[in-house]
């Protein structure tokens, strides 16, 4: 599609602009249409449900820049490197030196932030609701006054959503308001997992670790099996952006309104029926050699503080533009948000740029980031 009605490959615009100057040939740039405006100019109903079926993320809105490929894909195989303490441990190590590295540094957990005002000396107040963490789950402790703190600087690591809520003038000049409200949007997500005694999927005729389906499972992973006694083997049965508002219909079902922060859930007899007649389909397995699961869960990211699983740039802004002013909203404040949201070098769904955030910061405290 990009070859065959697009500028792509007669432009000469350098390689790392391409993606905000390339145009259809009616003239019109990527990044002023959603990838489902092209679809629709340019390919048949069968090409695009093809697409829609075999595609591992489904949001169709996100401006089509996000699309643009300026080079071949590649034949080589990705050679893949894992943590092998599990991801956690990034964040975990982080912020272990961060805490060795002086004893000003400090961490306070459950800290709601909810506003800052400049005060006449320049310096900021910070307004924090306390709230408490039982069992994973976090939920403001009512009738308890608001913890005061003072800063000279101040950075937002927090989420889109939340900066949208926050209660600071920076972030309601009509420009950043925009780009908060208008230039990304969230996108809901959600997995689940079941647990099992054997790997009974294994035995599948088309047995295969991963799985796309056109089913509201949509990606359908083998988790392994536990090395402890007895085994466990954990299945990821869904793994989906698209069709959440029908497994938020089966949540609430079986939990009642969820209409709070909370995102993990156990997993009820509806939504594990559902699952293993999509899953005998999948594995071509009969029904009845599919046991119950001993254990289920499912979590998904549509609430607050997060709005979403990540978020996808919208027709109509140039990234590296919102992305330079959202990093320092207002020019005379020392205010800096730092948060993936919209980050412009890669997608929000990857952490990397979450990283890549900071090091954009980093200049304004006199730092260089390494290369
Ligand atoms: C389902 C899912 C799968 C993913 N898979 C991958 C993957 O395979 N690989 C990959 O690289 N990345 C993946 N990501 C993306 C990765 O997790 C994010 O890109 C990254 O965590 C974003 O970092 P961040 O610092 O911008 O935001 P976050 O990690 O969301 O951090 C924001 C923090 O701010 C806190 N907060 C929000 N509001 C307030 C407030 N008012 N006061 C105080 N605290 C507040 C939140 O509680 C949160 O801890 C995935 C994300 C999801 C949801």
């Amino acid at each position: 599609m990009f070859q065959n009605y697009t500028d792509v490959l007669t432009t000469t615009v350098p390689e790392d602009a391409k993606q905000f100057y390339i145009k259809d040939v009616d003239g019109l740039e990527m990044y002023k249409q959603s990838i489902n405006s092209l679809y629709h100019k340019f390919l048949s109903s069968e090409a695009q449900n093809y697409i829609r079926d075999t595609a591992s993320f489904l949001d169709l809105g996100v401006s089509a820049s996000a699309e643009v490929m300026t080079s071949p894909p590649s034949q080589e195989e990705d050679e893949v490197s894992t943590v092998t303490t599990g991801f956690g441990s990034i964040p975990e190590k982080l912020l272990e030196t961060f805490l060795r590295a002086s004893r000003r540094h400090n961490i306070k957990l459950n800290h709601h932030l909810k506003a800052i005002k400049k005060m006449r000396n320049g310096n900021y107040n910070l307004y924090f609701e306390p709230t408490i963490t039982r069992n994973g789950r976090t939920s403001i402790i009512k009738n308890k006054p608001f913890i005061k703190k003072c800063a000279k600087k101040v950075i937002l690591a927090v989420n889109r959503l939340s900066l949208e809520n926050l209660n600071w003038k920076g972030l309601y000049q009509p420009h950043i308001r925009e780009y908060i409200t208008k230039a990304v949007k969230d996108v809901s997500a959600g997995k689940f997992f079941l647990a099992y005694n054997f790997p009974w999927w294994r035995r599948s005729p088309v047995y295969s670790n991963y799985a796309i389906s056109d089913t509201p499972l949509k990606q359908t992973y083998d988790f392994g099996t536990s090395k402890a006694n007895p085994t466990k083997s954990i299945l990821l049965p869904m793994y989906n952006d698209g069709d959440i508002p029908y497994w938020n219909e089966l949540i609430e079902r079986e939990h009642g309104n969820i209409n709070n922060s909370d995102n993990v859930f156990s997993v009820g007899k509806e939504i594990v029926k559902v699952t293993e007649r999509y899953l005998s389909a999948i594995y071509r397995l009969p029904l009845k050699d599919i046991p119950p699961p001993i254990n289920g869960i499912i979590s998904y990211w549509q609430n607050y503080p997060y709005g979403g699983a990540w978020q996808l740039w919208m027709p109509g802004y140039i990234w590296p533009d919102v992305e330079r002013q959202m990093t320092k909203p207002s020019k005379k404040d020392d205010v800096f948000v730092a948060v993936n949201a919209f980050s412009s070098r890669s997608l929000s769904y990857e952490s990397n740029s979450a990283l890549q955030v900071v090091e954009l910061i980093m200049p304004y405290f006199g730092l260089k980031s390494k290369e």
